[in-house]
């Protein structure tokens, strides 16, 4: 996302954010940027030109939704990648995470897409299937993390990744905002490498802050 689409998403979302009903969204006059951005956006659907990526993005569909008159998708049901893990397994990971994601914090329902279980050590390196290496992650966590489970800091020194099973959340992170402000070496390499201050992802959690669904502090 480009820096020149944020202010225009920024009044999308304090729009849907003051209180939408579908009454609202028809009647919804944003800005001329804002109708251009969207004007774009749907532009390059018809075309095919949307990434994955974006089509997933939950702003994107809340565009698509405000175009098209309300909301046509349910939340995305699971649909793991982890094969080897199963029904019950999955279950008990998900409840254990309340139906949180357990890098980003968010809720399940907020997701625009499905979520995973996240392999913690992943099996390319030997981490088994079992509920104590296994976490709750939405897709983009979960694809930036790939299979590493450590990167290098500033310095040069080998950092792990925060684990879900063995750190406290807060612990390595606190938020700032919307932003997710690592407090240690390793909340500062697992919030670089798994993207958790993209700008779109910003956005996505302060509307969710200010739809009450996901925490401010
Ligand atoms: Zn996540």
């Amino acid at each position: 996302m480009s820096d020149a689409a944020i202010p225009s998403y920024l009044e999308i979302i304090d729009f849907i954010a003051a209180g939408t009903t579908p009454q609202a969204v028809v009647d919804y006059h944003p800005s001329a940027e804002a109708q251009q951005r969207v004007a774009e956006l749907i532009a390059r659907e018809k075309e095919g030109g949307l990434s994955p990526e974006e089509k997933r993005n939950w702003i994107t569909s809340w565009i698509w939704n405000i175009s098209s008159g309300w909301p046509k998708r349910a939340p995305g049901r699971s649909r793991p990648v982890a094969r080897d893990v199963d029904h019950t397994v999955r279950r008990l990971v998900i409840e254990r995470a309340r139906r949180r994601f357990e890098y980003c914090l968010a809720h399940e329902d907020s997701a625009g897409f499905p979520h995973q279980i996240d392999h913690i050590i992943s099996r390319k390196h030997g981490g088994p299937s079992e509920i104590e290496n296994l976490a709750y992650s939405c897709v983009l966590c979960n694809r930036y993390k790939g299979t590493d489970n450590a990167s290098i800091d500033r310095s040069g020194r080998t950092i792990r990744f925060f684990d879900p099973r063995r750190d406290s959340w807060d612990g390595h992170f606190k938020l700032q905002g919307p932003v997710i402000q690592p407090v240690t070496a390793v909340g500062e390499v697992t919030a670089r490498l798994l993207r958790l201050n993209a700008a779109e992802r910003v956005m996505e959690r302060r509307l969710m802050q200010a739809l009450g669904r996901y925490r401010k502090g």
